[in-house]
């Protein structure tokens, strides 16, 4: 059970977004349906969540002001941005419960805390070692080896503050250039598949998972995600285990992600936790009775949680601001494929490495279902 003895949210209430990025439109979309009332707050405008709220306030993340009187209007605030400063968490929870709540975020926020958390807790974890210094990185390279993996240990997303070490020259670089940030080293994983689990924890400590998704990155940002993963059930059952035993420990209210390197002789190492909806449950929205987005509603207003069941064997592809280089995609030859679903964020500008949106199919296999999409997707660029 957890601790909390807030009552049940239901519909008709307004529930708070800290963010307002594209998760928070799918959550927006999921709230809308179920006929509650969204706010969001986040420094811009016209963003993919505020298109869907009710109500889109322009606010900086750090102004304990306004976020008071965002979520003095609410009653019940979560986000879909995890880089929130502990300070606004703090201000809002003054006034009505943050799920997941302030000390999830603070652990997910660094990648040094959350894995000394995931090993002090005996979850697998890369082998990792924190670095302040060029003294420490020298330290790091001769207990972790080469090849290895240099990150940023905050505010690290998508690959984004990455640099792989592959040989001394590559050390020698970083140690000219200098350090002045926290940074962790980590073991550079030669895995056969990297998989996520999402799961969902209730106000009163139900729990329920999608079961496991493959995913396989490009450039460090995740491209096409299957469910059910194709690895042996044994794999499967651990890596629910490992998930399931993450959002206990951290007492999550809410969803949260874990995604695995699953290494050549099967085992699973931990690279990284999302409180929150991730990317690679986006499939969850057509393919499942419940999406990770209603169920991170029902978790966040106290409702029970909803069936996870996987209507047919699915597939997702992201859909990058690369796609839109020579102009605007072929939306109609994308739906050409009956299967196929398109999600659009509503963002306003192309970039190359943005999430746009994304595909999604249903089929008999996964395997077909990632054919599908990877087929709609080369049809938007001809
Ligand atoms: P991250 O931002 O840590 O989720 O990293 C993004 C992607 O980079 C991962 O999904 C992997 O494909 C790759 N990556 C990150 N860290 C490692 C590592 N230690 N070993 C191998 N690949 C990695």
């Amino acid at each position: 059970m957890t601790n909390d003895s807030f009552p049940i949210v239901l519909p008709g209430a307004t529930i708070g977004v800290l963010g307002s990025g594209q998760l928070g439109r799918m959550f927006a979309i999921a709230a809308r349906r179920m006929g509650y009332r969204v706010h969001t707050f986040s420094p811009e405008g016209d963003t993919p969540t505020g298109q869907v709220a009710d109500v889109e306030i322009i606010g900086q993340y750090d102004d304990l002001e306004a976020v008071r009187k965002f979520a003095s209007n609410v009653s019940v605030v979560t986000f879909e941005f995890e880089n929130v400063p502990s300070a606004s968490v703090d201000a809002a929870t003054e006034l009505v419960p943050v799920r997941p709540g302030g000390g999830v975020l603070h652990i997910a926020q660094n990648r040094l805390r959350e894995k000394t958390f995931l090993a002090r807790n005996g979850f697998p974890v890369t082998p990792f070692v924190a670095v302040r210094s060029v003294d420490d990185l020298e330290a790091a390279v001769e207990t972790i080896g080469l090849p290895a993996v240099l990150k940023t240990a905050g505010f690290g997303y998508d690959g984004k503050g990455q640099t792989k070490l592959r040989k001394p020259e590559d050390v020698a670089a970083v140690v000219e250039a200098g350090i002045d940030e926290e940074l962790i080293l980590e073991g550079f994983i030669d895995f056969a598949c990297e998989l996520s689990v999402v799961a969902a924890r209730g106000v009163d400590g139900a729990c329920a998972d999608w079961g496991v998704f493959e995913n396989v990155h490009a450039n460090h940002v995740l491209d096409v995600s299957v469910a059910p993963a194709g690895v042996p059930p044994e794999i499967a059952a651990e890596a629910v285990r490992i998930a399931r035993g993450v959002l206990e420990t951290l007492d999550v209210v809410g969803v949260l992600c874990v995604e695995f390197f699953c290494t050549r002789d099967g085992k699973l190492l931990v690279n990284e936790l999302a409180p929150r909806p991730h990317n690679s449950g986006h499939l969850t929205f057509d393919a499942c009775v419940t999406s990770q987005f209603e169920q991170q509603l029902r978790a966040v207003c106290g409702l029970p949680l909803g069936s996870t069941e996987l209507l047919r064997p699915a597939a997702m592809a992201n859909l990058l601001g690369d796609l839109w280089a020579k102009g605007e995609p072929d939306w109609a030859a994308a739906c050409g494929i009956p299967e196929v679903k398109v999600h659009l964020y509503g963002k306003l500008r192309p970039k190359p490495g943005r999430k746009m949106g994304h595909l999604t199919a249903l089929a008999e296999s996964p395997e077909a279902a990632a054919r599908l999409v990877i087929e709609a997707r080369a049809r938007l660029t001809g």
